[in-house]
């Protein structure tokens, strides 16, 4: 199969790290006869330098062309004091919304190898983890009507909530087939005590989830939800929640399992064009210094292989040879590598041997 890939490669280390991935893809086609072609476009901070905006038009219509955009990352401080139209990260939004992208998919597992690093406590530890958030992108209060005005005490600010029964049907949907690619749990996680949104929220799920009978679903709060991530990770599977409460808590996942530079993540609408990028950003600190880990990019990889593409073969590969590296022990320095580390090349030629 044949299939055309949008590089968004972006600033600090995505260049190095969306190379590394790019490397991994070639080698999967090559083993399992696809040609992936890459085309790379600007955005962020150099599209900045280049052109005076984050988010060319040519990049637009270039990931609009293309069967899927695989992101690096985009910041970093000679962007800083921009004004906001010219901040580099108005290009994520712009590409979100241009794409349509109103899923975003985060996997969060922990990797026996890699035990060590996670903050919790050894019997939570020693049970692992592996869920999937799936996080509502383009509604809530992100995007409703906010702004300041004259309230009872003087002057205040308000941002207001608003979910359509569409926007939570669909986000629902998603959430339901992804349980029953994975272990058939799905909890909803809403505040259905306190907020109308959430009562809405959790209706529409319930009434989606006459459609899937063979995967279990309940609610929480999100409040207990954020407990229960450090208490007892190991019982999620799938969450589904709000843009917010997903914000909030995919980050409090991510960061039980130890390691930012190993998380994936996909945004996806309602074809199956999808942006995966890893969930750390630039790294203007170790930017060019072949010390970034190039696992999540190289998983990002795996996710529009499996999500985008249908080709579950090769995702699994590509997870597994993630999945040999680690457990021989190789480390980049972010994992603990300490003298001993691996750099950006040296870790993604121990992937490629694996593939
Ligand atoms: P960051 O994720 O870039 O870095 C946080 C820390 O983690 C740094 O010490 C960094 O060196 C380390 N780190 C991150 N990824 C790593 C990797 N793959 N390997 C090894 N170490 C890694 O977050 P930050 O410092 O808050 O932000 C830096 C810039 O990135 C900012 O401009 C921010 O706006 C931007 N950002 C972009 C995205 C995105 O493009 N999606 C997301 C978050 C932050």
């Amino acid at each position: 199969m044949e299939f055309r890939i949008a590089l968004v490669k972006g600033d600090g280390i995505g260049p190095e790290i969306v190379d590394s991935a790019v490397e991994v893809l070639q080698k999967v086609g090559r083993k399992y006869g696809h040609t992936f072609i890459c085309t790379p476009y600007l955005a962020g901070g150099c599209a900045i330098d280049a052109t005076g905006e984050p988010l060319p038009q040519e990049t637009v219509d270039g990931c609009l062309m293309s069967d899927s955009v695989l992101l690096g990352a985009v910041g970093g401080p000679k962007w800083d004091k921009n004004p906001p139209a010219a901040r580099p990260e108005k290009a994520l939004l712009g590409l979100r919304k241009a794409l349509g992208l109103y899923t975003n998919l985060r996997p969060a597992r922990l990797y026996q190898a890699l035990s060590g690093d996670c903050p919790l406590r050894p019997d939570i530890v020693e049970k692992g983890f592996d869920l999937m958030m799936v996080r509502e992108l383009t509604g809530g209060i992100y995007f409703g009507d906010r702004g300041r005005r004259e309230g009872k005490y003087g002057p205040e600010a308000y941002d207001t909530e608003a979910y359509s029964i569409m926007e939570i049907e669909r986000i629902a949907r998603v959430a339901f087939e992804s349980a029953r690619k994975r272990r058939k749990n799905l909890i909803s996680i809403d505040k259905a005590n306190v907020l109308e949104t959430s009562r809405l929220w959790r209706e529409t799920v319930h009434r989606i989830a006459a459609e899937y009978p063979d995967v279990t679903c309940t609610d929480m709060l999100v409040d207990n939800a954020a407990m229960q991530l450090v208490r007892n990770p190991a019982q999620f599977d799938v969450v589904v929640t709000t843009n917010m409460f997903g914000d909030i808590l995919s980050d409090e996942a991510s960061q039980i399992t130890g390691s930012i530079g190993l998380l994936p993540s996909a945004s996806l609408g309602d074809g199956t064009r999808g942006l995966y990028e890893p969930i750390h950003g630039s790294a203007p600190d170790i930017a060019g210094q072949n010390k970034a880990n190039p696992i999540a990019t190289i998983l990002s990889v795996a996710m529009m292989l499996r999500y985008s593409f249908s080709l579950m073969e090769e995702a699994d590969c590509i997870e597994a040879a993630v999945d040999q590296v680690l457990n021989a022990g190789w480390r980049t320095a972010d994992l603990g590598g300490g003298a001993a580390s691996l750099g950006t090349r040296e870790m993604t030629e121990k992937i490629l041997a694996e593939i």
